[in-house]
């Protein structure tokens, strides 16, 4: 899948360091010239998101599901947090099997330019379950990026954009129905979106969206640096968000930690998992509930997540 990207990124990446010292306070202006390191995202914050959305779903029918009191609740909880920490949030609605949803869009109002970083994860679970490795695991690390960069003061070269997506689990339908929404302006500001669907998978993989080069390295070479093999997102290809934003030539990347395919024994080899058994035996499931993840995995990918959105859009 790869496919020639629309935008220089490589280029435009190369050009960051440079522009990167804007953002640095006054005190380190006379330091070498490098990039902004991402901060690391801490690991009970991003647990403590999916105890909330756990909960969510338990005093909500046991899901999160379109349609359902349950993902009305996951929206309202991530807006105001999102709201609290100064992002500008627009709730946009579509219609699906005759019932409103809703994707949530969350934009840090600081940026030096009108050049678009977007980054998402779906926020609906399936009915069975209460959908915290899928894909409560994706929101919390895209939120908890989002709310890095608040915190961190940053002024970054591009607008971060962040989303969270309605009915993926129909179809993919409010990204879908998100792309279709935007103007021939914003679709041409658009430099990249990175997807977060299944981060946290209990028999976890490590497995990078090998759509667009440029950033797939960014991602690939993040994990080789903590010492953490990566291999292709073959299982994810075609089956989730970044399939809109692909559809209309923007540059897609991501990380994934797997689903319903059996973990091979070279990957228990080189991964420390369990041959034989899937990467979530609780996929689409009643017991997709907190004890349903792997925390290192949560951790480091949250980590891979904030280390792209700063390399790719600070
Ligand atoms: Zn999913």
């Amino acid at each position: 899948m790869l496919r020639p990207t629309r935008a220089p990124l490589a280029v435009l990446t190369a050009c960051l360091a440079l522009t990167a010292l804007t953002a640095l306070p006054a005190s380190a202006a006379a330091a070498p010239a490098a990039p902004l390191a991402a901060p690391d995202i801490p690991l009970d914050r991003l647990t403590g998101q999916l105890a909330d959305l756990a909960a969510i779903a338990e005093a909500n029918g046991g899901n999160r599901a379109h349609g359902r009191p349950g993902y009305t609740a996951s929206v309202d909880h991530l807006q105001e947090q999102l709201d609290a920490a100064g992002f500008e949030t627009v709730r946009q609605e579509f219609t699906q099997s005759g019932v409103t949803g809703y994707n949530l869009i969350a934009e840090w109002p600081q940026a030096a330019t009108d050049e678009i970083l977007m980054t998402g994860a779906h926020l609906d679970s399936v009915v069975s379950g209460a959908g915290i490795s899928d894909n409560g695991s994706g929101s919390a690390a895209v939120l908890e990026v989002a709310l890095a960069v608040a915190e961190s003061g940053l002024t970054p070269e591009r607008r971060l954009r962040f989303g969270w997506w309605g009915a993926e689990e129909l179809g993919m339908v409010g990204s879908r129905h998100y792309v279709d929404s935007l103007t021939d302006q914003e679709l041409a500001s658009f430099s990249a979106y990175l997807n977060a669907d299944m981060v946290a998978s209990p028999n976890a993989g490590y497995f990078v969206y090998d759509d667009d080069p440029a950033i797939e390295a960014v991602f690939a070479d993040w994990f080789t640096a903590q010492g953490v093999t990566t291999e292709a997102a073959a299982e994810v290809r075609g089956r989730s968000d970044h399939v809109a934003f692909d559809g209309v030539g923007i540059p897609v990347g991501g990380v994934f930690t797997g689903a319903g395919r059996v973990m091979t024994a070279a990957q228990a080899a080189q991964w420390g998992g369990e041959e034989g058994l899937a990467f979530d035996p609780c996929y689409h499931q009643a017991c997709d509930g907190l004890d349903n993840i792997d925390e290192t995995a949560l951790d480091r990918n949250a980590d891979a997540l904030a280390h792209a959105v700063w390399e790719l859009g600070s």
